[in-house]
């Protein structure tokens, strides 16, 4: 199949939604899937599903729709999900503790292998199955355990700072659950999850938005 390099990032964020059904398909034993079944369970349309496969050289057959086993184990191999990807957890407190708790562990490639805090009464202990080391070992055991995405859970106070012994232990991605906009060089990728945007987004659409018979959002009115 085609090279991934170029694709679109809203084509990209949909792979996972994408390779969660396909792997649920494979599972029942399902063979092929045509772009208007995939459409119906993801929710995305199949004018979109189509363009967002054909960037990977993915065309269906026309009668036949796609080889689910096929996709499969593509998305699989473009998402890193055909080897296990240790991320790290940094500060273990209240958001900490929940990530380790859920960890990932519903089939999914990746684990949190190791966290990271300042606080003495935890570092040094096991949390949710993980050993949380103190921050003066981070740079070593990142290294060690070949750990180049983290979680990024400490107070806001603390967020730039520790965000550049990231940088300085050779880290490549970012997930900042943090409420401010960490500095990084170009070379680290930094995503941000904040759940009371994520919720304001969700009031103003359902004030302002409806979705039109082909699952897209209409604009209603700007006010
Ligand atoms: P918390 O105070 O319970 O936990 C913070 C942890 O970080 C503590 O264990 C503390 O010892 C540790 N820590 C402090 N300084 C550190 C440093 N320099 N290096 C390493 N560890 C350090 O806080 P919380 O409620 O878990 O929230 C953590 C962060 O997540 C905050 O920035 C908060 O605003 C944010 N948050 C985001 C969302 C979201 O939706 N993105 C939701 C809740 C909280």
């Amino acid at each position: 199949m085609g090279s991934t390099n170029t694709i679109p990032k809203a084509t990209a964020k949909r792979l996972p939604i994408y390779y969660r059904y396909l792997r649920y398909l494979h599972e029942d034993g399902k063979e092929r899937v045509s772009s208007t079944e995939l459409s119906e369970a993801v929710k995305v349309d199949s004018a979109t599903i189509r363009r967002d496969f054909s960037y990977f050289g993915a065309l269906g057959k026309r009668g036949y729709g796609y080889d689910v086993e096929n996709l499969m184990h593509f998305f699989s191999k473009t998402l890193k999900q055909d080897r296990l990807t240790n991320v790290a957890l940094i500060g273990v407190g209240n958001l900490g503790h929940a990530l380790l708790n859920y960890n990932f562990h519903q089939g999914n490639n990746m684990r949190i292998s190791a966290a990271f805090d300042i606080n003495k009464e935890i570092v040094g202990t096991i949390q949710s199955g993980v050993p949380v080391y103190p921050m003066e070992d981070m740079v070593q055991q990142l290294k060690m355990q070949q750990i180049d995405v983290v979680m990024l859970t400490v107070p806001t106070s603390a967020a730039q700072d520790a965000t550049n012994n990231l940088v300085e232990a050779g880290v490549k991605g970012i997930l900042n659950f943090t409420p401010i906009r960490i500095s990084v060089p170009e070379n680290v990728r930094v995503q941000n999850v904040d759940l009371a945007n994520e919720l304001q987004t969700l009031i103003y659409f359902i004030d302002h938005y409806k979705a039109d018979s082909d699952g897209e959002d209409i604009l209603l009115s700007l006010d």
